[in-house]
């Protein structure tokens, strides 16, 4: 049986301006999206009863499934495999096997990440040859951040962060990346802002060229200064020892720190592999956080492996 198998990396928004609540429940978004080099892999292999499936692992070897990650018709990649399948009217079908190094509801997009790699296995195993364009539609029906994690590098977003176009970013910058026990429900999070927002006109979202500026630069402490997210006050309000997290971090010295999209996960960005050491280590030994991690951004999107 033929085996495709792509790699996908995780996002973060180095800033993110959040409009107001739309009658259809949705928010516009005026975001600039970076992949980080913490991926996820996607391996797919056709099976010719027309069936889609998929496993979850955490582990190298496979041995573990991911306990919180859906294996029904719920999961993204699942999903992604099935729209695929109609677009092209394939009747074939598919066994996805996921390795999961993405944060769960971490704020990274990681189901929209699995989504996006599985669009590239799939149309890899099930030999559709098609192009960037149709795949780029596919993703955008999927979720706001597909078509994003198909591309990769440094972006902005507008709408609903589905229609993306590339910002110009010099160089590459180091992350440390502090991750938390427990995840948080993106719709959960919108609603509390909504919520904290109900007595105020929010402004129609815009991305400030302050953020462009500092990219085109390439300076990470000039970026330092400028990361923003208006979804951070409802990620605090929901799970208030954020807040003791990204005081530790730029505490010992992270040229910026900000919740990532939804949150829990935080992102620091710092100069160089030592310094990432030092504020690491502040964030390990403060007991804020359950896991640190560095990272390397940007990298490419959702890429065919083998
Ligand atoms: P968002 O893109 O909304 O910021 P997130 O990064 O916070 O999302 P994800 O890891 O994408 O969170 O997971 C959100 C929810 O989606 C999870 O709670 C999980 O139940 C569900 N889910 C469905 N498919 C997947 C998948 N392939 N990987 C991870 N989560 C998935």
């Amino acid at each position: 049986m033929t085996t495709s198998t792509a790699r996908v990396p995780a996002k973060i928004n180095l800033a993110l301006a959040v409009g107001p609540r739309r009658d259809d429940g949705y928010h516009d978004v005026a975001t600039v999206f970076q992949t980080l080099d913490l991926h996820d892999e996607v391996r797919a292999t056709a099976r010719p009863d027309g069936q889609i499936t998929v496993r979850v692992h955490a582990d190298v070897d496979e041995q573990v499934e991911h306990a919180d990650v859906p294996t029904g018709d719920d999961n993204l990649a699942v999903r992604a495999a099935r729209r695929l399948a109609e677009v092209a009217g394939v009747e074939t079908g598919v066994d996805l096997v996921i390795r999961k190094v993405i944060p769960v509801a971490g704020g990274m997009a990681g189901g929209s990440a699995d989504a996006a790699a599985t669009l590239v296995a799939c149309n890899a195993v099930w030999k559709l040859g098609l192009g960037r364009d149709v795949l780029d539609s596919v993703a955008a029906d999927l979720g706001s951040d597909v078509p994003f994690l198909l591309h990769g590098g440094t972006a902005v977003g507008t709408g609903r962060g589905e229609r993306i176009s590339p910002a110009l970013a010099r160089g590459s910058y180091r992350w440390v990346v502090a991750t938390a026990a427990e995840g948080l429900s993106t719709p959960d999070v919108y609603a509390e802002l909504d919520r904290l927002n109900a007595h105020r006109e929010v402004p129609d979202p815009q991305v400030s060229e302050d953020v462009l500026t500092a990219l085109r630069s390439g300076s990470p402490a000039e970026l330092g200064t400028m990361l923003t997210n208006d979804l951070q006050k409802a990620a605090i309000s929901l799970r208030p020892e954020l807040r003791d997290t990204l005081d530790v971090g730029l505490g010992a010295g992270a040229l910026g720190g900000i919740v990532s999209g939804s949150g829990p996960t935080c992102v620091f960005l710092v100069h160089d592999e030592q310094h990432g050491l030092d504020v690491s280590f502040a964030l390990a030994s403060s007991l804020t956080c359950a896991d640190v991690v560095q990272a390397r951004g940007p990298v490419p999107g959702a890429r065919l492996l083998s």
